[in-house]
């Protein structure tokens, strides 16, 4: 089995399921393929990293 899934919301290249894996990731309905979600995380990851600044009251 080997069907298309839809493409990479991101840059656009097709993405396709083979069996019960997916070419890619899905999310919130977005799908991405695994080039884009490896940026997207390691942006997360960055952002998650920052220390968080606190509000002196
Ligand atoms: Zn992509």
């Amino acid at each position: 089995m080997h069907e298309y899934a839809g493409e990479c919301s991101k840059c656009g290249k097709m993405i396709f399921q083979v069996n019960v894996f997916l070419d890619g990731v899905s999310e919130r309905g977005t799908l991405l393929c695994y080039e884009c979600a490896a940026k997207e995380f390691k942006q997360n990851e960055e952002r998650l990293k920052k220390p968080q600044t606190r509000r002196e009251s």
